[in-house]
């Protein structure tokens, strides 16, 4: 048992609040460190403290209080946070990672550089973790997940992967990620893909249900009844690519797990049966619907975007949006309002709502790690509470991807969180105001980090 797991016997929250043992003295090689003053949301939903004071011990909590309440051990370091805002390291459940590099996107980007650079992109943002969704391929990605989950490439977020989704054709949409299905037709095929994901250790096993408006033969009902039967067999989670109301009930009768974007319409019976199915939850990705109608952090530029991104792809994207038809403008409005009142509804109704952005799955449109914070502003633009948007983005996305050590900041859990200027619970777009991040402990150099993409470089 190591010595984290020692001081929060008995004390998950609040250690000044409770009698936590005193923190013995740092062994020589331990880095203690005292952040103090900060009002700290801890992820639980729990209102802010205020004047806060925390220890971070190498990489972990160790007590959380308040200023003047905690002692500093002796050798500690001390950093005053006053006027600053702190919250969990987020957690983006859903994206795409590793096609998207600069003006193009495709597999031949998909190398270890490349989805380096994006895990550093995500820790830049403020993001700890990061599932891509069923569009990976190869050996790499477990490869990969492994090294960042291990921390070896520090400062770096953790990637996780769902390694090929499952599909009935080559269903995976935009085109440029097919080639990763693998195509199902049999129920048998799909119990025996579902094993082979289980063996290189996946949490989630992605697969869609979407005939994209007609053109395509959607996955039929045996098959994903297979698909999540055997999962759950194999103690893994599904989720699904499925928009449509009628395909979202029948999946929650089939015990789907996890939805990787909020369906177009939500009715009494959908809201029934997820009260009959309280552990399901939904991942909105709302950047898609609502980029054409409502992208003001474009025009100018957040300075976010024109520091990470290029400017080839920021005037790419500023080109297609202004080319938004009056008709075009006009409909994505009214997906979006459907949209909101079925989130409204759905957030009502106590249903789970995490966060996944879709990042990085459509050509030059998802900047990664920047749309973390556009879904979480779409998130309270549908009718739910900042405090609600970021619970969903931080504890409720780390049960989701089962990170038990991320989502919040409490005593024993790793000392990921970021520093804001501002504080979101006033605005949440205030969580881009981003004074310093930090994970495992350790702060992220994002002066480097933008120093690299400045000169156009990746950064590894
Ligand atoms: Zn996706």
């Amino acid at each position: 048992m190591n010595r984290s797991t020692l001081l929060i016997g008995g004390c998950l929250v609040f250690a000044a609040a409770c009698s936590a043992p005193e923190i013995q003295t740092p062994a020589a090689s331990a880095q203690v460190t005292l952040f103090e003053g900060a009002r700290l949301i801890t992820g639980d939903g729990s209102p802010p403290l205020e004047n806060s004071a925390f220890i971070v011990e190498n990489d972990r909590f160790t007590k959380v209080g308040r200023t003047g309440e905690l002692a500093a051990p002796p050798g500690a370091t001390r950093v005053d946070l006053a006027g600053k805002t702190v919250i969990p390291a987020l957690i983006d459940a859903h994206s795409h990672i590793g096609y998207m590099k600069d003006l193009t996107s495709g597999p031949q980007n998909y190398t270890r550089e490349n989805i380096l650079d994006h895990m550093y992109r995500f820790a830049y943002f403020g993001v700890a973790a990061s599932q891509a969704m069923g569009t990976d391929f190869g050996e790499l990605p477990f490869q990969l997940r492994d090294e960042l989950l291990a921390g070896k490439h520090a400062g770096a977020a953790r990637f996780l992967s769902a390694g090929r989704g499952l599909a009935p054709i080559d269903e995976i949409s935009p085109n440029n990620m097919r080639q990763a299905a693998n195509v199902v037709t049999t129920e048998e095929g799909a119990r025996a893909t579902v094993q082979e994901l289980a063996a290189r250790k996946v949490k989630i096993i992605k697969t869609w249900v979407d005939d994209r408006g007609g053109t395509i033969k959607k996955l039929t009902p045996n098959l994903y009844r297979a698909i999540i039967d055997e999962a759950h067999k194999q103690n893994l989670r599904v989720a699904v690519h499925a928009t449509g109301l009628a395909d979202a009930k029948e999946l929650l009768r089939a015990g789907i797990d996890v939805f990787a974007h909020m369906m177009s319409d939500v009715d009494d019976e959908l809201v029934d049966l997820f009260k009959q199915h309280p552990k399901t939850v939904v991942l909105l990705a709302l950047g898609a619907p609502r980029r054409t109608i409502y992208a003001p952090w474009l025009n100018p530029p957040h300075p976010l975007i024109a520091e990470t991104v290029s400017p080839g792809q920021i005037r790419r994207l500023q080109e297609r949006l202004a080319g938004t038809t009056p008709a075009a403008l006009a409909d994505g409005r009214q997906a979006w309002d459907r949209l909101a009142r079925g989130i409204v509804r759905l957030n009502a109704a106590g249903v789970r709502i995490g966060v996944g952005t879709d990042g990085g799955g459509q050509t030059g449109d998802q900047f990664i790690g920047w749309t973390m914070h556009t879904e979480m502003e779409n998130m309270v633009a549908a009718g739910m509470t900042p405090a609600q948007v970021l619970v969903a983005a931080t504890r409720t996305s780390a049960e989701i991807l089962g990170l038990d050590d991320l989502g919040m900041v409490t005593a024993g859990k790793s000392a990921d969180f970021v520093v804001l200027n501002a504080n979101p619970l006033d605005d949440i777009t205030n969580t881009r105001n981003i004074s310093s991040v930090y994970l495992r402990g350790k702060e992220v150099e994002r002066s480097k980090l933008k120093a690299k993409w400045a000169g156009g470089g990746q950064a590894n």
